[in-house]
């Protein structure tokens, strides 16, 4: 909603630096200010800037960078833009996500083409404008209030200094009253001592200001709450009021962050600096959801049996989706990140699955670890155990099934084994002699047409859905007829039926996979039917139920 008498008017920009250590929250505090001047009646969009040279996140190890996000348009960003829209209910379009690599693309590309004919290209202004004209055109295509940029990394990067350049210009361009800076760090705790300490912070404000950026505010990321005399010991030394110091300390939800800074007086310290004449906060709807998901009544124990099991980052989204799905059955969503491939050293470790209500199958590439992931789909299936499968999670359902329950020996995956006898997962057509790697699966929303009187139909009560996908490879149309004759149901495929997306195993409690991924599309709130229909049947198995019961839950 744009409020009228915000028409005409400038758009507001916030600025959001990272000071000390990466990882300090920098996504999780913009995304909170996000849902501060939302609940205030504004509209606001999020950019991240990822200063890497990648153009997109895509072609990243999550094991480096964390997740993977994918977006409606099919973009393959930072995992933060996955936090603005959980934060604030967006659905945001890649461009949203700016990194060094795209950047100096366009302004190659424009030299090229003889854009700049006479001049010497530089930093400052071809690339600092280009940044400049990025952050403007997100604000002009989305039309809102506020744009918030994030400016990934820590002050004081090599990579880093292009971008706070440009925005330091903006002050100058947009004016005092339409930009304000945020700028975060860590205040570490020291063991012996209990002391916080609030040198590395000063140090980071300092690089900031000798980049010509003097910090609005302050958000202090701190272990406890800091006390009141640290906080005016950072206002001090950063040259800013009292008032304008906030602590986002830990809590046992991120999705407290929000309101823990708006008690501090963070929204209206905001909107008062900006000008920004807001309704009073309306936070009713986001403490439901907090509350439900800080008082369960129930718990349950999923083992995910993944390849990027050591770093938990490769699996925000999930995550995420799990637990939105618990708080909407006020369940407890325990997730223990298990290695599949322990399951192949050792393969009666798989039995520890006994010890879990579920067993959940993420998204992957590569041979590494697939064995493991099937010894445990099958222990699901033959344990008549819950078992929720994601794109290779999906893929990889098929293989297991193609093997054990049709006798299609050496059934595989052509990704996995190339010469394998039974493909019963092939690379799709249009991927053969795609050689570029950047951005070339099948990305982003496809529709899907789910199969009515199925679990699927059940769970999404629609007959299309849009959702989002992230791969090459897909069920090989030769082997659809053996899987179904053997019970496998694809209860979801796309518009042309050529192409499978749902599958689930009717006489199973429940047993259901889907080659797209439903965590993206999932909210605080508004869980994404998959996965809520996953963690409701881990809880009613847990509790002895007969058959899994689904309240609809309407995106
Ligand atoms: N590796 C598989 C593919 O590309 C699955 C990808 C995924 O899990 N996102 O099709």
């Amino acid at each position: 909603m744009v409020l009228l008498w915000l028409e005409n008017e400038m758009v507001k920009f916030v600025f959001v630096t990272g000071g000390v250590l990466s990882s300090v929250g920098k996504g999780i505090v913009t995304s909170s200010i996000g849902k501060m001047l939302q609940i205030r009646g504004f509209n606001v969009t999020a950019v991240k800037i990822d200063p890497y040279v990648n153009v997109d996140a895509g072609t990243m190890n999550p094991y480096i960078h964390g997740e993977v996000y994918v977006t409606d348009d099919g973009g393959e960003t930072d995992l933060d833009l996955g936090w603005y829209e959980r934060f604030m209910n967006l659905n945001l379009p890649k461009e949203n996500n700016i990194t060094t690599g795209q950047i100096y693309e366009a302004v190659i590309s424009k030299e090229r083409q003889g854009e700049f004919l006479g001049k010497c290209v530089q930093i400052v202004p071809h690339v600092t404008d280009e940044i400049k004209r990025r952050i403007r055109f997100v604000a002009e295509r989305s039309k809102v209030d506020v744009v918030l940029t994030e400016c990934g990394g820590t002050v004081g990067d090599i990579e880093g200094l292009p971008f706070l350049e440009a925005i330091r210009q903006m002050r100058l361009e947009e004016g005092f009253e339409n930009t304000l800076y945020v700028h975060v760090a860590l205040v570490p705790i020291l063991e012996v001592t209990g002391e916080m300490k609030t040198k590395p912070l000063q140090h980071s404000v300092n690089e900031l200001r000798r980049i010509g950026i003097q910090p609005d505010t302050i958000v202090a990321r701190c272990r406890d709450k800091i006390d009141f005399e640290t906080l005016r010991k950072i206002a001090l030394f950063g040259t800013i009021p009292e008032k304008a110091v906030f602590c986002s300390y830990n809590v046992s939800s991120i999705y407290q962050v929000p309101l823990i800074l708006d008690e501090q007086g963070m929204g209206e310290y905001i909107c008062r600096r900006l000008n920004l004449p807001g309704q009073k906060p309306k936070w009713s709807e986001w403490k439901r959801f907090v509350d439900a998901f800080e008082n369960p009544r129930s718990e349950v124990k999923i083992a995910l049996v993944g390849k990027y099991a050591g770093l938990v980052d490769s699996y925000v989204s999930m995550n995420e989706a799990l637990r939105h799905g618990g708080a909407a059955c006020q369940t407890r969503v325990l997730i223990d990140y298990i290695e599949a491939e322990k399951f192949e050293k050792n393969p009666s470790e798989v039995n520890v699955l006994k010890n879990y209500d579920g067993v959940f199958v993420p998204y992957g590439f590569g041979p590494r670890g697939t064995e493991g992931k099937m010894k445990a789909i099958r222990f699901a299936r033959e344990n008549d155990m819950p078992f929720l499968g994601i794109c290779y999670g999906f893929q990889l359902a098929v293989i297991e099934f193609a093997r054990n329950a049709c006798g299609l020996d050496g059934a595989n995956s052509t990704e996995v084994n190339p010469d394998t006898k039974h493909p019963v997962i092939l690379l799709m057509p249009e991927q053969e002699g795609v050689k570029y790697k950047g951005a070339t699966m099948r990305l982003g929303a496809h529709k899907v047409v789910v199969k009515k009187g199925t679990l699927a139909y059940r769970l999404y009560g629609a007959e299309e859905i849009y959702e989002r996908h992230r791969h090459r490879w897909e069920v090989n149309p030769d082997y659809w007829k053996v899987l179904e004759e053997h019970g496998l149901v694809f209860s979801g495929k796309n518009p042309d039926g050529r192409r499978m997306e749902i599958l689930e195993l009717p006489n199973r409690f429940f047993f259901f996979a889907s080659q797209f991924h439903g965590e993206f599309k999932s909210r605080p709130g508004k869980p994404d039917p998959e996965y809520y229909g996953f963690v409701k049947a881990c809880l009613d198995r847990k509790l002895g139920k007969a058959k899994p019961e689904f309240k609809w839950i309407a995106r």
